[in-house]
């Protein structure tokens, strides 16, 4: 009898939520925006709708690296930068063009933007975007100035920010800022750790780029990487995937020479495409990656 009730109440309360489940048919709530103190007046921000961004409290304002995904996150972003300082937020840093990094640029109060700076084929990729008129909004922040290589940007006096490229990678206008001081780089979408990276290649990323990009990344001056979709990682962080990627490169490498098919190869990784995905909206597996820049002529 007291197991029937246990399941009778297992069962009221699951029956409970499914009701609740659909009388709320709200999207789920992004989890909350937090700060975290990465070295000195270097801080990231987890959690709100979109990717980590960060911030860097200088002498006359702030410097902040990439947006949330949506305009209230990235207010909730300004409102946490307020409560540790009363400066402007003087300049933005764009590692690159996805939504989850700038779509909620504008929640940053633009009159006290002097300066909002990105890889200049990721200005590219967002004047495209924002030709779309949902995001017309979108277009008073696109970048003021743009950099092809290497950048230093004395952001308000004090504090030195390299900008780097080192070529395609998750698409082909990353870019990394590293605090040298610090020894800390904000590295955008050049390192996902715990899932395959995701290469872009519809906006020019390649999984070999990515390869020479990681090589670069560990001849920084740095300790400590902030990605996009991650916590703060270390050198063996990024040594690790650089050897998963380059062995993995290696193998596909020589099942193409053998003649295997892209199916073959898929299925020898134990690769299972979702069903029903829509071509365009498909996220191909960094096999199907690897095997394309490895056949297809760009
Ligand atoms: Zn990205």
């Amino acid at each position: 009898m007291k197991k029937v009730m246990r399941r009778m109440g297992f069962f009221v309360f699951f029956g409970l939520i499914g009701i609740n489940a659909l009388l709320c048919q709200q999207p789920q709530q992004p989890p909350p925006v937090t700060v975290q103190q990465v070295k000195g007046n270097i801080y990231m921000v987890k959690g709100g709708s979109g990717a980590n961004t960060g911030f860097v409290i200088a002498e006359e304002g702030v410097l902040a690296i990439d947006a949330k995904m949506t305009e209230e996150s990235t207010k909730q972003v300004v409102a946490e930068i307020r409560k540790l300082t009363s400066k402007p937020i003087v300049s933005v840093v764009i590692t690159h063009s996805d939504g989850d990094h700038v779509n909620g640029l504008t929640g940053f109060p633009r009159q006290e933007i002097r300066q909002i700076i990105a890889h200049e084929q990721t200005k590219k990729d967002m004047e495209e975007a924002f030709k779309d008129s949902k995001m017309e909004a979108l277009r008073a922040y696109l970048p003021t100035q743009t950099f092809s290589k290497d950048l230093s940007v004395l952001i308000p006096k004090t504090c030195l920010a390299d900008l780097k490229h080192f070529g395609p990678a998750h698409t082909s206008g990353d870019a990394v800022v590293f605090f040298d001081g610090e020894k800390v780089a904000f590295i955008g979408d050049l390192v996902f750790i715990g899932r395959d990276p995701l290469i872009h290649r519809q906006k020019g990323g390649t999984s070999f780029g990515s390869v020479d990009t990681l090589k670069k990344l560990l001849e920084l001056n740095a300790d400590i990487y902030i990605s996009g979709h991650n916590d703060p990682l270390t050198k063996k962080d990024v040594q690790e995937l650089l050897t998963s990627m380059e062995d993995k490169q290696a193998k596909i490498k020589s099942m193409v020479q053998e003649g295997k098919s892209l199916d073959d190869i898929k299925k020898a990784f134990g690769i299972v495409d979702q069903p029903g995905a829509a071509a365009g909206r498909r996220r191909p597996s960094l096999v199907e990656v690897i095997y394309l820049d490895l056949t297809e002529k760009k």
